[in-house]
């Protein structure tokens, strides 16, 4: 089944309004005529409304980095699902290594906030990856699989075409260290054997993007595999002309 690749960026906590304005107004340009892929950016919270502006009428969508589960309340420095909605984010991203590791988010939470977008009408981008040390444990597939079941525990089987999954080593993240195309697409086959489990046919229409220390030299490498539908790219995103050049890849 033909899976539209898909790239996105992931900007964590980098730019200002105007940087990210500057940033759209170099990048859409480039990729103005990159149809046959999609491309999603996601900034800082701060930059979501003016990003939702820049890139109107684009082919580049919005994305968010982050939600809560709740619908809304006393949550202090919290941003709802309906929020993100609101300014235009077509894209979430949940469970992210950061987030993992630095607010100890667990995959029963990243799976209510991969729900609360869905309610929303907003895909989400769900992250999975083994640290270095489970990867030399031999514990690689163990870890991926429990992660998968528990973050997409309780999402609706009629939601999987828009659900992502963004396969990211956590020690090929801000490493510069790529995992071989050879490593990803056996992990990328692996997610879409749970995933067809979880489920069934649907799995085959489900993106899996891989992140890690993707850049414009080994983007074409990685795209050339058969399970790898696209990318999540940090570092490398904050360059126009770099992510154009992912975005641009040739497979
Ligand atoms: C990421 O944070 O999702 C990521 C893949 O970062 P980088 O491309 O910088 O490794």
């Amino acid at each position: 089944m033909p899976r539209t690749p898909f790239l996105t960026a992931n900007w964590k906590m980098h730019k200002t309004v105007a940087e990210a304005q500057r940033f759209a107004a170099a990048f859409l340009p480039l990729v103005k005529d990159a149809t046959a892929v999609e491309i999603a950016i996601a900034p800082p919270f701060t930059a979501l409304s003016r990003m939702a502006e820049a890139l109107a009428g684009s082919n580049v969508s919005l994305a968010a980095q982050n939600v809560n589960p709740e619908p809304q309340g006393a949550y202090t420095g919290e941003v709802s699902a309906l929020m993100l909605a609101e300014v235009g984010c077509r894209y979430g991203i949940v469970g992210h290594s950061e987030r993992r590791a630095l607010y100890r988010e667990d995959d029963a939470l990243i799976a209510r906030k991969a729900l609360a977008l869905l309610e929303r009408g907003i895909r989400p981008i769900v992250c999975v990856g083994e640290t270095l040390e489970q990867r030399e444990a031999g514990a690689t597939f163990e870890v991926i699989g429990a992660q998968l079941s528990g973050s997409l525990d309780g999402l609706p089987g009629e939601r999987a075409p828009e659900i992502v999954i963004a396969y990211e080593p956590v020690w090929a993240i801000g490493t510069g260290r790529t995992a071989t195309p050879e490593i990803a697409q056996e992990v990328h086959a692996f997610v879409r054997g749970r995933l067809a489990e979880r489920f069934g046919a649907a799995a085959q229409a489900m993106r899996i993007q891989y992140g890690g220390s993707v850049k414009p030299e080994n983007v074409d490498d990685l795209m050339a595999r058969p399970d790898i539908d696209g990318a999540l790219v940090g570092g490398a995103s904050l360059d126009p002309e770099a992510f154009a050049r992912i975005a641009r890849f040739r497979a």
